[in-house]
């Protein structure tokens, strides 16, 4: 049976790599140049422990579930998850009541060993949060993650597995005949399909409109950060929340997994018609530094390398929408999934599979035998023993060449980048690390250039920044 899935961030990766366990015939289209390239590339990366969701809907049992799946998930398509437990941080008795109700909500969705922790308790283990801080509720099965990385390792074990990925292919338009899917039609081809899985993220509602399937609208929540360089990482350790507010997480505090920290976001409701609107605002970051600042008082704002935005896929019903059409045979919204997609994104993937395909479209499921869950990420030569490194280079002496002084990343590994797909360099960027330390490329772009230019063999003004038209050199200024 062929099954398209339209969209891949971490979502749609996920479930393709799901549906190659079961020997579909699966076609991953994605208007980008890379994966993991929509909303799965600029948010907070935290893999919610899972007490914020009104228990009952499907938000807090995926979420409550991916949480726990993350544990296999990352040791098979090998990506790192740290545990670093979270804090929502409560400054009045009023506050308090507020987390009581997480607790019970967490308890509800069975999230384990959450915690409410007193003032002593917490600057014992936080002491660079504000001292006014009376309450938090301590989460530790809560974490974070790059979520690339995982839209990444889906889709390279999926096409292991017999998926094909077809990149830079935006779909226009789908065919429907006599109630049923028939094809996905992009700006370059015609792919024949049964069942169509609109993974979409922010386009999720045009694409079902092609369809002439239900759907909910989507509107762009815009979230903008501040981060500050690994020299700041050892002055939070967990997630820090403040007590939530109807509309958001509120701003956080977030200790990534290479060591920055990451102030954000804001939520600022924008027009559908804004759904590419990634530009950051005085405004908006300024709000950020003053909130982030009531978390954590010292933060060093000197230590700023870099400020974002990435944009939420809202709809005005606040549960994700993940269904079958009535109306269109085939086709299945995974649509209007906002935070927490992330971590919910494991247990969407099983849920779309099992449930919504198997249970209640019928379509029986048949384990592959040959279907290998795992898959192995690029070796970061900087963390491998300094005992191996002469024996490694001297097999090959590009391991040894450093390409990315902030991040030490080896030539090898951007040669390896290319060899599983990277076209550009914001692909071996989010493939690598390279390029994005605290010099933010201006070091290593030429340098990485070179080796994409050589490796693909084209001429260097071939190179583009990202998708579309984004080269990065006109042409040469001397001959
Ligand atoms: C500010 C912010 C903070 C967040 N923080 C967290 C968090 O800490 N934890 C958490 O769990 N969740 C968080 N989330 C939510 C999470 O990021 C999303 O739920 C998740 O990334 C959604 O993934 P997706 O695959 O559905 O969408 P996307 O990543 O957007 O993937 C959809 C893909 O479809 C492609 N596409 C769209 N239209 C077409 C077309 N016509 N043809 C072909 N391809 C198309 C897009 O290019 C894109 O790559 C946050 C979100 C934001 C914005």
């Amino acid at each position: 049976m062929k099954a398209v899935v339209i969209g891949a961030g971490i979502v749609g990766s996920l479930i393709a790599r799901e549906l190659t366990r079961y020997g579909f015939d699966v076609s991953i289209i994605e208007k980008e140049a890379d994966v993991g390239w929509g909303v799965t590339k600029a948010n907070s990366g935290i893999v919610h422990a899972g007490y914020d969701d009104e228990p009952g809907t499907l938000r807090a049992a995926l979420c409550a579930k991916g949480n726990a799946m993350y544990e296999e998930l990352s040791k098979e398509l090998d990506f790192k998850v740290k545990r670093t437990g979270s804090f929502v941080v409560a400054f009045s008795d009023e506050e308090l009541k507020i987390l009581k109700e997480l607790l019970k909500r967490g308890e509800i969705n069975g999230v384990p060993n959450l915690k409410i922790l007193d003032r002593n308790e917490i600057l014992s283990m936080e002491p660079h949060l504000s001292p006014e801080v009376k309450y938090a509720l301590y989460a530790p099965t809560a974490g974070v993650i790059f979520p690339w990385d995982v839209a990444i390792a889906a889709v390279e074990n999926a096409t292991a597995n017999g998926a094909k990925l077809f990149l830079n292919e935006r779909v226009v338009d789908i065919e429907v005949k006599d109630g049923r899917v028939r094809k996905v039609i992009t700006d370059k081809e015609e792919h024949r399909a049964d069942i169509v899985i609109n993974a979409a993220g922010l386009y999720g509602d045009e694409i079902a409109k092609m369809a002439g399937s239900e759907h909910v609208p989507i509107h762009p929540r815009k979230g903008e950060y501040i981060v500050l360089d690994s020299r700041v990482s050892k002055m939070v350790k967990r997630v820090i929340f403040p007590t939530p507010t109807e509309k958001s997480k509120g701003i956080l505090v977030v200790p990534t997994l290479t060591g920055e920290v990451l102030l954000g976001p804001t939520a600022q409701d924008l027009p559908p018609e804004m759904k590419d609107d990634l530009s950051t605002t005085a405004e908006g970051l300024n709000l950020v530094k003053e909130k982030a600042t009531k978390l954590v008082p010292d933060l060093p704002f000197s230590e700023v390398f870099k400020t974002f935005a990435g944009l939420r896929p809202e709809s005005p019903q606040k549960d994700f929408f993940i269904k079958k059409s009535e109306k269109v045979w085939g086709f299945v919204n995974v649509i209007a999934i906002r935070s927490p997609g992330l971590t919910a994104a494991p247990a969407i993937a099983k849920y779309v599979v099992e449930k919504v395909i198997e249970e209640d479209m019928r379509i029986p499921l048949e384990k592959r035998e040959s279907f290998n869950p795992t898959r192995k990420g690029i070796p970061h030569f900087a963390d491998l023993p300094p005992e191996k490194w002469n024996e490694i280079i001297k097999k090959d002496p590009k391991a040894g060449k450093i390409i990315c002084f902030c991040n030490n990343v080896t030539e090898r590994e951007i040669i390896e980048a290319i060899r599983r797909g990277a076209r550009t360099l914001d692909g071996i960027k989010f493939r690598t690390r390279a390029m994005a330390g605290r010099c933010q490329a201006n070091f290593c772009t030429t340098r990485v250039m070179k080796v994409l230019a050589r490796e693909l063999g084209v001429d260097m003004s071939e190179i583009m920044l990202k998708s579309g038209s984004s080269w990065v050199v006109d042409g040469k200024v001397r001959k």
